[in-house]
């Protein structure tokens, strides 16, 4: 594609739409901050990956060489981001009679597959929190002296001892003192543990030795310090949900600042852009995973649903608005999903007729890389699809070659996919796809007799068993699951 629109981006540093320009010439460095494998990822948690991904796609089609991160939390994650409560796997564990060890690789597992059900691109690595304590506890050490202090029960980061501490954030930091628990000696209440000393007498399932004694790393630390052991500070991009921007990613901040002041280098704050993914809602607010009850993936497999209608979803909003869940909207997506995979297969019958490009062609590729090129633009990049796969007079070889090319970076496999694949048979699924075909000619023969009674009866039974006839369908989809 011709990459003529420069990329531009919303940083929520700045407040600010920015031009991306990489720190090393033609590369693009991505941190993703990724799960906590306590418990299984939602899909709002999967929202923020089809984000990253689509982020790194984008970089690509813009040419950057990509090296993209995503780190698993499997230690140091406290059930309050700010700083208290208790370890999330540590408190998992203990309700659990496995180990930590095998939690953190079995919720680990299961994050990797709903990764690869939303088609979402491998990163070039996969960094695990607890591969990395030796170099967390070098770092802690690097910046100890002008920026920690110790308390009895950990090493504590002092904001103030840096210029601007929490400019990321929206909320003023007064706001969020009520929030976070006090622990006594703290200097600052925004002031967090890098290092927690396992108390004495207690033994942790995770526990390694320090300066300050046996414990575990902090949360924060674990993000500084594989993003700059793999990528080097500063890096280009760092991503995550909106509610990272208010602790996590400034005590990530924090860290950047004290650690690159201690090596005599500026690295402004460790990266130059952070992006921010809002919410997946649904109408009891913000989906969380502490909350208990949860939508997971492999659910809305279960109910028929391909996964790649839940990757369309998202990208049918802009990444930084709210996106609201409802099963209306999947069904919806699942539609438009059907569209396109019908309408891109038509075209790959023709994939070997060959045309000098089209000026149609031409223009729909300028307006797609446009859409992407504005901060990532999906629900204006997607209409693009639509309009190629609908254009007249242009060759289908041509089309083809175009849809195949702003697929690479939507991501939907349009190419791969077909018909069958999008009907999944529903875990309770109570009749077979035979028997459904079966019904519709008993249905057809009392409609031909004009028993319209009897035609109404069997159209009200496959209701009734999940199953909605679409009498007319344009794209001649004669039945669908209800969700
Ligand atoms: P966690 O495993 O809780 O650390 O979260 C993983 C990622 O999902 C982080 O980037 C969060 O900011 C993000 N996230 C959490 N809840 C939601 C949600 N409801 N919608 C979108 N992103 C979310
Ligand atoms: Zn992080």
């Amino acid at each position: 594609m011709p990459h003529t629109t420069p990329l531009k981006l919303y940083n929520s540093l700045t407040r600010k739409t920015e031009v991306f320009h990489p720190v090393h010439k033609g590369q693009a460095k991505v941190y993703s901050c990724g799960p906590t494998v306590y418990n299984y990822p939602h899909i709002g948690n999967m929202r923020a990956y089809v984000f990253a991904d689509t982020l790194g796609r984008t970089l690509s089609l813009k040419g950057y060489a990509l090296t993209h991160v995503i780190n698993i939390t499997d230690v140091g994650h406290l059930t309050d981001d700010a700083d208290a409560g208790e370890d999330k796997l540590e408190k998992a564990a203990a309700a659990s009679t496995q180990s930590i060890w095998d939690i953190a690789k079995h919720y680990t597992e299961a994050y990797w597959a709903d990764i690869a059900a939303l088609n979402i691109r491998e990163p070039a690595h996969w960094s695990i929190a607890t591969d990395y304590v030796p170099q967390m506890i070098e770092f802690a050490e690097t910046i100890a002296a002008q920026h920690c202090y110790e308390l009895d029960s950990g090493l504590y980061f002092d904001v103030s001892s840096i210029d601007q501490y929490g400019s990321l954030a929206r909320h003023k930091t007064d706001d969020l003192e009520g929030r976070i628990d006090s622990v006594d000696g703290k200097r600052q209440p925004q002031d967090f543990a890098i290092w927690r000393k396992t108390p004495p007498g207690e033994k942790r399932q995770m526990e390694w030795d320090s300066p300050w004694g046996k414990g575990a790393p902090g949360w924060h630390l674990e993000c500084s310090v594989m993003s700059e052991k793999l990528l080097g500070l500063p890096f280009d991009i760092h991503t995550g949900g909106i509610d990272h921007r208010e602790i996590h990613h400034p005590n990530e901040i924090a860290q950047n600042q004290a650690f690159c002041g201690a090596g005599g280098h500026a690295c402004g704050s460790g990266a130059n852009i952070w992006m921010h993914n809002n919410f997946l809602i649904d109408r009891t607010g913000k989906m969380s995973k502490s909350s208990g009850e949860f939508l997971r993936l492999p659910l809305l497999i279960e109910k028929g649903v391909h996964p790649l209608a839940y990757r369309l979803m998202c990208l049918q909003a802009h990444y930084r608005s709210e996106l609201e869940f409802s099963w209306d909207n999947l069904a919806a997506a699942l539609t438009r999903l059907k569209r396109l995979v019908l309408g891109a297969q038509k075209l790959k019958e023709h994939e070997d007729e060959r045309d000098i490009s089209h000026p149609l062609i031409l223009q729909a590729k300028a307006d797609f890389e446009a859409a992407m090129s504005d901060d990532l633009n999906t629900p204006k990049a997607l209409i693009t699809v639509e309009q190629v796969i609908a254009m007249k007079r242009v060759c289908d070889g041509d089309r083809y070659r175009l849809v195949m090319q702003m697929d690479e970076v939507l991501g939907l496999d349009l190419l791969h996919l077909d018909r069958e694949d999008l009907r999944i048979r529903p875990a309770d699924a109570q009749l077979t796809e035979e028997e459904v075909l079966a019904r519709m000619m008993e249905r057809q023969a009392a409609r031909d007799e004009r028993d319209f009674e009897r035609s109404d009866r069997i159209r009200d039974e496959l209701t009734d068993a999940g199953i909605e006839l679409m009498d007319g369908d344009p794209l001649g989809w004669e039945w669908k699951l209800s969700l």
